[in-house]
């Protein structure tokens, strides 16, 4: 990957972990993203085309190494930084529109105060 493919990225897939520019499609949700890849797999597997277990995969800690653990986890934190990121810009235009930082607190379940300590930018 060279510097300028990671300034175009906007963001990432939430599933396989692809960056927009590597799909041909990216779908947004609250905080979360899916590929055009993904969404055809996740179709072949309602379809039944694809076999898949009855409950969502989870990591299966106990086949992995620690090695294998250590390069899984930038991945959970990259998901943790997109919704925040999403969630920021949400907040952002909230306060355009004036709303309060208290309706955003109560919406959150926080304090008026830790809203704005999170969002504001401010110290
Ligand atoms: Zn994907």
């Amino acid at each position: 990957m060279t510097s300028t493919d990671a300034l175009d990225e906007i963001a990432h897939c939430s599933f396989c972990g692809q960056p927009d520019t590597k799909v041909e499609k990216l779908v947004a949700g609250p905080g979360v993203y899916i590929c055009n890849e993904c969404v055809a797999l996740a179709a072949s597997i309602i379809d039944g085309t694809i076999g898949s277990p009855a409950r969502p995969r989870t990591p299966v800690w106990e086949s992995m190494t620690g090695d294998e653990m250590l390069s899984h986890i930038p991945r959970v934190a990259a998901h943790i930084e997109q919704a925040e990121a999403d969630l920021r810009s949400w907040v952002q235009e909230l306060r355009r529109r004036g709303v309060t930082w208290t309706r955003i607190g109560e919406a959150l379940g926080i304090t008026r105060q830790s809203a704005w300590e999170r969002f504001s930018g401010e110290e």
